[in-house]
């Protein structure tokens, strides 16, 4: 069995080397670093360029929870400078839970500027894009669609089942990540998407709480939301591991080898 962690902030863990051995343990083979600003997008490229052991790829962006405009400049360039390695453009989006953005206004205008560009620079460069759309999923849809990009994966969904059907009828992916675990939106959200549409990931090392106690993800969590996958589906984790695996090296234009 192999396993793709889709989404990891592996320059927020502390013992990284640690965590990618115990997630080799666990059958975890390709693991995707997502940047967050303008220091963690630094890292994460300090990573990538220092770790050889591991199949690793990095998104790089700017995520809506501080969308700064002087600093996106330079995340931008970093982009631009790192295109030939870099798998995508993430995360990028608008979370409309945020108190500047809970209303129309300077708040959300900012966010919707900033994703807006790197939108356009991810048509330009012709990369995938991981879009974070906490309580803004209506107009993270439109606008991936304005841009008509075609390789869209809405991170941890968790929204309405009407968008959900807008995203997988324009063929976007979603990802799910160990909340399934006890999520009853993100439980339905699963039910409803085609096998081949679902990506694994952690978004480590977020805080999960399950029934079972509380815990601070890693990489080899992603066990974890495969097995709840495959407890919801119906179907056995080996076969999953291997539909999810393929779809997402499919999304994130990598050969499986
Ligand atoms: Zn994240």
């Amino acid at each position: 069995m192999r396993l793709f962690d889709t989404h990891v902030h592996l320059n927020q863990i502390d013992d990284i080397a640690g965590a990618l051995k115990r997630a080799k343990k666990e059958d975890v083979d390709k693991i995707l670093i997502a940047g967050l600003d303008l220091d963690s997008n630094k890292e994460i490229i300090e990573i990538y360029n220092n770790i050889k052991n591991f199949d690793l790829y990095m998104a790089l962006g700017m995520h809506p929870y501080k969308p700064q405009r002087d600093s996106f400049e330079e995340v931008y360039a970093l982009i631009e400078k790192h295109k030939d390695v870099v798998t995508a453009i993430g995360e990028i989006g608008l979370d409309y839970w945020y108190k500047e953005a809970k209303e129309e206004g300077p708040g959300r205008d900012l966010q919707r500027e900033v994703f807006r560009k790197q939108l356009a620079l991810a048509k330009k460069l012709d990369k995938p894009v991981i879009v974070h759309s906490r309580a803004a999923w209506s107009d993270c849809f439109k606008m991936v669609k304005e841009y008509n990009l075609i390789e869209v994966l809405f991170h941890w969904y968790t929204g309405p089942p009407d968008i959900l059907e807008d995203i997988l009828s324009k063929g976007y992916y979603i990802s799910i990540s160990p909340s399934i675990e006890y999520s009853k939106e993100a439980q339905e959200v699963v039910l409803k998407t085609p096998n081949d549409k679902i990506l694994l990931e952690t978004d480590s090392p977020v805080r999960y709480r399950p029934r079972s106690g509380s815990y601070i993800s890693e990489p080899k969590d992603v066990i974890r939301t495969l097995e709840k996958l495959s407890e919801l589906k119906n179907v056995n984790k080996e076969e999953l591991a291997e539909i999810t695996y393929a779809s997402s090296c499919s999304f994130f234009n990598i050969e499986i080898k």
